[in-house]
């Protein structure tokens, strides 16, 4: 097959966008690619209008299952009162039997105009009664649950161990029904278990869309959401058997503490990177910390708007040590998340021990959304990959230095001196919390505004990105953390696995502030054609 008349974009070689090319695929390889136009005729010859071929994108982390098992879920993302929150649970949930479960998401009770408090267990006692009920705020860190879901908390010995200040209490010292972070996932972890065939059917929603967007790899953070790492595998791979799934996928195994990472290991045998031809093994998925809009993120200092706290390291230093320690003489990769400087010192400090085996494993950093001059260069050292979100400045800009102070705002997404460091770093969505189009990942990175061009100039313009590195993120780094798959870059060379995409317009020559607007027109996967703009 030869895909004629393209011009090429890789973020690397190919800079004169106004030349024309033709690629030859073969055995869902790039076999060939030549200057100009085919001199070959006939049907294994398609016409590729001078569209631009890229190589097709790596979301390196997201949480996919949850993306499409939200479509069952109310949505409240729209909803501004708690009269109007009833009546939207009440609809959506009119029949529901004894031990049945209300999930509602996108939840901002902090911005209701009828109430002046925030939502409590007791306040959900004016809905059903009779089944649990979850909520979860917007952000996705905290939750509300009613007191049939409290009943089950405390019955359940292992929730003792999440730390006391993930659950709120009120003046008596009883619980709110308001948990946090490592709470929210233990709750999500133990309660919401879900079949095989609940997984398939929300993954065979969400695959379509991912398509749309040009992404055939994703690193995926899912358990909480089925229960069963064992289930989750079995959704996606059954869908490979059936031929069913289009896309390359990573799974992470979320973890709580050590035990669970033994735990693994004595039932499985695949370790990072391991698996079927489209299904693998991910990284080792853990929490360090929480977010900075509830103050749980772990700084260094305390926060400016709340100088009580300065937030929560969830690990001690040398309980994280052991996990790196165990994960490294096992093979297994593993993907921190951590958000304050605290925390992200905390994960280069277990990675800079030799056992950790950072240097072969290229462990991650989830989001290390500030840093430091000191970190920055430990990281340098090292071999470990940041992953960071750039789409969440689009909403955050605004509130960061009230949020870390002003000394601390140069080191805040600090994007540009990742790259001077020689730091890889890969761009992600984090989706459903941020935007699955990889273009505004790239927009945000370039441009370091809101998509209303807000900052004027940019926020902290000395981080911004240039169009060539922003795509990097999305392409060829991600490969670095896929390991066992080295003879993949993520560029237009020869050998490369055909994941390719096919844009309406040149990232290189649409302006920065409209890189957003550029589409997919098709997508590739192993040398087949798995979306179609004109068949959409
Ligand atoms: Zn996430």
């Amino acid at each position: 097959l030869i895909i004629d008349n393209v011009r090429l974009y890789d973020g690397y070689d190919y800079k004169q966008s106004e030349l024309n090319y033709h690629v030859t695929l073969e055995g869902g390889k790039i076999k060939a690619i030549g200057k100009g136009r085919t001199s070959e005729k006939g049907t294994h010859v398609a016409d590729g209008k001078e569209r631009v071929l890229v190589p097709a994108f790596h979301d390196s982390h997201l949480h996919f299952l949850r993306y499409g098992l939200m479509k069952r879920e109310l949505d409240l993302r729209h909803v501004t009162s708690w009269e109007h929150m009833k009546e939207e649970v009440r609809s959506y949930y009119p029949e529901m039997e004894e031990g049945d479960w209300v999930v509602g998401r996108g939840l901002e009770d902090n911005a209701f105009t009828d109430r002046d408090s925030l939502l409590e267990a007791k306040d959900l006692d004016e809905l059903h009664l009779h089944t649990y009920m979850f909520f979860l705020h917007e952000d996705g860190h905290e939750c509300i649950v009613n007191h049939k879901v409290m009943d089950l908390l405390r019955k359940e010995e292992k929730f003792k161990d999440i730390p006391e200040d993930f659950k709120e209490k009120n003046d008596n010292g009883e619980w709110t029904g308001r948990f946090k972070d490592t709470a929210v996932h233990f709750i999500k972890h133990h309660f919401r278990s879900r079949s095989t065939q609940d997984a398939k059917d929300a993954l065979v929603y969400g695959i379509p869309h991912l398509l749309k967007h040009g992404i055939t790899t994703i690193h995926s953070d899912d358990l909480n959401f089925i229960g069963s790492y064992d289930r989750l595998w079995d959704a996606y791979t059954s869908l490979e058997n059936e031929g069913n799934l289009p896309i390359r996928v990573y799974l992470h195994h979320y973890i709580f503490n050590k035990k669970n990472l033994e735990d693994y290991l004595a039932n499985h045998s695949y370790r990072t990177g391991e698996g079927t031809e489209r299904v693998k093994v991910g990284a080792v998925k853990i929490f360090l910390d929480g977010t900075q809009r509830l103050h749980t993120a772990a700084m260094r200092i305390p926060y400016q708007d709340k100088e009580e706290t300065s937030g929560n390291a969830v690990y001690s230093q040398e309980q994280l040590n052991e996990i790196l320690m165990l994960a490294g003489q096992n093979r297994m990769q593993v993907a921190m998340h951590a958000i304050g400087d605290r925390a992200v010192e905390q994960a280069i400090t277990a990675l800079e021990q030799p056992g950790a085996r950072t240097d072969l494993l290229r462990h991650r950093i989830i989001h290390a959304q500030t840093v430091g001059q000191d970190l920055l260069s430990r990281l340098e050292k090292l071999n470990a990959v940041i992953e960071t979100q750039p789409s969440f400045l689009l909403s955050e800009w605004d509130k960061k230095e009230k949020w870390v102070g002003k000394d601390l705002v140069p080191y805040c997404d600090a994007f540009k001196s990742f790259m001077s460091h020689s730091i890889p770093f890969t761009l992600s969505s984090d989706l459903p919390i941020g935007s699955l189009n990889p273009f505004e990942g790239v927009f945000a990175a370039v441009n370091r505004t809101d998509l209303e061009g807000k900052p004027t100039g940019g926020w902290q313009p000395q981080e911004k990105l240039t169009v060539d590195e922003a795509f990097r993120g999305y392409t060829s780094v991600p490969t670095l953390i896929e390991l066992n798959e080295n003879n993949n870059e993520g560029r237009l060379i020869k050998g490369e696995r055909a994941d390719l995409l096919l844009l309406d317009r040149h990232p290189l020559e649409i302006e920065k502030e409209n890189i957003h607007q550029i589409k997919v027109v098709e997508t590739w996967s192993s040398g087949k054609k798995v979306y179609d703009i004109h068949q959409h």
